[in-house]
């Protein structure tokens, strides 16, 4: 097959063709996202409930459901430029090893010192603590990813910048830890000995790894106990879909500058930033009837939130001092396997894509760990980049429908999103060359006891 290159390998926009405002898909939805309630009122939380916890902007913007677009600051616009737009790639090699007649592209966020699309985010999230006369911001980190953007976007605006960092990839995951502290930020490993909440895990589950739920519980603890801080989250949170529209505002304007319309578009999901990002205007249009698409959620069969999870309230973190949410989750005590490649590890999903997906406009499927490496390496061998554990749950789900469409002779087009770069998790890598890998799957018993912890809220 030879390759047609009437479509560029990198679809590159200009910068006047870079988006000026997110868009906040909420403003489309019929069927809002339900709101958070305050766990201490029962009722849903308010504005002033907020405030302690997050910085203001952030809060109106979390809050806001009705606004479509929200105008990208200058000083924020300023910093996307030194990295982005980011280049949809045309995975023309990939093709060709499938032998596929389907048309791939990849939105590629990898292309920033902290690896990932986290940037996106962190950048906004420090700018508005900055402008609300902040002293820093507290936050945790799973992977590390997280805690690396924000450490960038804290040192650019000279924020202080406090991570509690899941112990697991605290331990695996050293060279993200020392990026940060090059950033300047300070690190933890969760559960620490530092907050009332981490010292209570610890009695009560000496030698746990720690999970997302945990840290997060530590981070707004710290936050909320030290004067001049606010506590930041990198993904679950309306207002970090908002911030990663960028990249599928970025991803529609580069397909529309040559008249491509995508069949499927397909993204990992975590807590669910990134996909939410990616398929924000394209669901914006098939909510107002206007185009359609295949939206396609991948999770760790590990961590099934969408697939196997309850639509229920529940809190959002293990300690149970975040509001609660209604949104697809495994129970807040839910702790993945500590064998699980320490990705896509959150027990609950954005209220956002939890009620798309409620609603029939997205579909979700699962990927087993080594399937997920065996497409990470596949897609490293064609197309030159080292996946993301994470992203690589986007790439086996495109391999897979590309590999239908050479069934069926199909020639549709697939766009997925490829979240990051790998190089910090060669221990994972390194696990599955050496075979020491495996494919843990919660069976329906314990998934049933975390269910049965359940809040009971109605909503
Ligand atoms: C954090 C992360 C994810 C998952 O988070 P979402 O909020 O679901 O997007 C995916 N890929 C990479 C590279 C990440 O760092």
């Amino acid at each position: 097959m030879s390759i047609n290159k009437e479509i560029p390998y990198k679809i590159y926009l200009n910068e006047d063709e870079m988006p000026r405002a997110w868009y906040n898909v909420r403003a489309d939805m019929k069927n809002k996202p339900a709101p958070l309630i305050n766990p201490g009122t029962g009722k849903p939380v308010t504005a002033a409930d907020l405030e302690p916890v997050f910085c203001s902007e952030l809060v109106k913007q979390e809050l806001d459901n009705d606004t479509a677009f929200i105008p990208i600051p200058e000083d924020i616009f300023n910093f996307y430029r030194m990295y982005r737009p980011s280049p949809l790639v045309r995975a023309y090699c990939l093709e060709e090893k499938l032998q596929t007649p389907a048309k791939i592209y990849y939105k590629f966020e990898g292309n920033n010192t902290s690896g990932s699309h986290k940037l996106n985010s962190a950048i906004a999230q420090a700018y508005y603590a900055k402008k609300q006369g902040l002293k820093g911001v507290t936050t945790e980190t799973g992977a590390g990813q997280w805690g690396t953007a924000l450490s960038m976007a804290c040192s650019y605006f000279d924020l202080d910048c406090r991570v509690y960092m899941v112990k697991v990839s605290y331990e695996q995951k050293p060279f993200r830890r020392e990026v940060m502290r090059t950033y300047g930020a300070s690190v933890t490993p969760s559960p620490s000995e530092t907050t009332n909440i981490g010292r209570k895990i610890l009695q009560e589950h000496p030698g746990t790894t720690g999970s997302l739920g945990c840290a997060i519980s530590e981070a707004v603890e710290a936050a909320v106990s030290s004067e001049g801080y606010r506590y930041v989250l990198g993904s679950v949170l309306n207002q970090v879909l908002l911030h990663q529209s960028v990249i599928g505002l970025e991803t529609k304007a580069a397909l529309d500058k040559y008249d491509i319309k995508p069949d499927i578009i397909i993204g990992c999901a975590g807590g669910g930033s990134n996909l939410g990002g990616l398929i924000a205007p394209f669901m914006g249009e098939k909510l107002r009837g206007e185009a359609d698409y295949r939206i396609i959620a991948v999770e760790p069969a590990s961590c099934p939130s969408l697939t196997r999870g309850k639509f229920a309230y529940d809190f959002a973190d293990t300690g149970k001092v975040c509001p609660m949410a209604k949104m697809y989750t495994l129970g807040c005590d839910f702790i993945p396997a500590p064998n699980h490649a320490g990705c896509l590890r959150y027990h609950g999903m954005s209220t956002i894509l939890s009620q798309l997906y409620h609603d029939g406009y997205m579909e979700a499927t699962t990927a087993v760990q080594t399937d997920v490496f065996k497409a990470a390496e596949q897609f490293a061998r064609v197309e030159g980049i080292l996946p993301a554990p994470e992203s690589s749950h986007a790439i086996k789900a495109a391999i897979d429908e590309a590999l239908k469409c050479k069934e069926t002779g199909e020639e549709k087009t697939i766009v997925f999103g490829l979240t990051g770069t790998g190089y910090f998790d060669l221990v994972a890598y390194e696990k599955f060359h050496n075979g020491e890998m495996d494919d843990y799957i919660p069976s329906d018993e314990e998934l049933e006891a975390y269910f049965a912890k359940l809040p009971n809220v109605e909503g």
